[in-house]
């Protein structure tokens, strides 16, 4: 098929389309580096600032004493306990041992005033004075431990209070910190965004093509990138929130685009043959006609092989004529005959308009 554009075209067209990446890119960098360097946006809160160190530690340096002798204490009782455990069972089983014993006795008949008798008893009294006195002594040391700790109670509540207004602090200040950073880079990226929109809308099909294109990729980075990330989170209420009214308003966007075209397409339709042939641009004709498609209405012609009709079925555009000198059959667009080389119709208004020739990207 017929490839609409020159060969140094396509290329200069890449080169443009390069111009436009390479100039956003330079902007980014630019305006990175810009953002970087604003001391307001670089220095971010420490929670040791907002904290009372020197207060804090001398709760710490008060706590910390009392926090090892609690320590001691409980190493103490662990041990009195694990002691008092070993007594209780020896003196369980010694009791059980001796009612056996003793029983086994009464069975022989035997006199309960036995020496032997009476030095047992004795022996499970010593037992049971022992129990009894770990028992006072892990008593006195819980109760050591009880009083250490109602000691340590108020310190240990001043130094959680000092580090939760410390917090609180920081979270204010951290907060704060996150609005202006958000609202500089807002003050930069507004200004850099309406300035895009205004260019893409005004010169997006000038000479100055690749410029405009590469400012509105810089804008577009600066927005979602530069900006979108710093927005402060109020439970995700503005995130989304800004993503419906951003869905919105491309919607409304595409409707109204949508409409222009149809619009456009309309008034087309309803110019004469000539000045509708005239407004078609030649590059745009000759793609169209490659896709076997109408270079108006933008509907399908016909199939790949079948032969293209003289006029389009959907729109009425002429799209086949015969030369006026050769009679050769041809596409309405070309401005020469390819059979003859006799000038077409269409040559002659272009020539009578002066038509030249935009460098205008293909989308535009
Ligand atoms: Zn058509
Ligand atoms: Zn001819």
């Amino acid at each position: 098929m017929l490839s609409p554009s020159r060969g140094p075209e396509r290329l200069v067209r890449a080169g443009q389309w390069t111009i436009a990446v390479l100039f956003a890119w330079f902007l980014i960098q630019v305006g990175a580096s810009l953002i970087a360097d604003l001391p307001l946006l670089s220095r971010a809160p420490q929670i040791s600032q907002y904290r009372q160190e020197s207060a804090l530690r001398t709760v710490q340096e008060r706590i910390e004493p009392l926090q090892e002798q609690r320590q001691r204490l409980q190493v103490e009782v662990n041990e009195l306990t694990r002691r008092r455990g070993v007594a209780q069972e020896n003196l369980s089983r010694e009791r059980q041992s001796f009612e056996t014993w003793r029983a086994a006795r009464a069975v022989t008949a035997q006199s309960d005033q036995n020496p032997e008798v009476l030095q047992r008893a004795r022996q499970l009294d010593a037992l049971l004075e022992q129990e009894r006195q770990l028992a006072e002594q892990q008593r006195q040391l819980e109760q050591r431990l009880r009083a250490l700790e109602a000691r340590m109670e108020p310190l240990q509540r001043q130094r959680s209070d000092l580090e939760r207004r410390g917090e609180l602090a920081y979270a204010r200040a951290l907060s704060r910190h996150q609005w202006i950073a958000f609202l500089i880079r807002l003050g930069f990226v507004l200004p850099v965004l309406a300035l895009s929109v205004h260019l893409f809308r005004r010169h997006r099909g000038g000479e100055q093509w690749p410029f405009v294109w590469g400012f509105l990729l810089f804008a577009l980075f600066a927005f979602f990138v530069e900006l979108v990330p710093y927005l402060p989170s109020f439970g995700a209420y503005i995130r989304y929130g800004i993503g419906a009214l951003l869905t919105y308003l491309g919607g409304r966007a595409l409707m109204g685009w949508l409409r222009a075209y149809l619009q456009r397409k309309q008034s087309e339709q309803q110019a004469p043959q000539e000045e509708r042939l005239q407004q078609i641009r030649y590059e745009k004709a000759l793609q169209s006609l490659a896709r076997r498609q109408c270079p108006s209405c933008e509907r399908s012609l016909a199939g790949a092989n079948a032969p293209l009709p003289d006029y389009c079925m959907h729109c009425g555009l002429r799209i086949q004529t015969h030369c006026q000198r050769c009679e050769h059959h041809h596409p309405a667009f070309y401005p020469y005959c390819s059979a003859c080389g006799a000038a077409t119709e269409l040559a002659e208004l272009a020539v009578a308009a002066g038509s030249t020739q935009g460098s205008e990207p293909s989308q535009a």
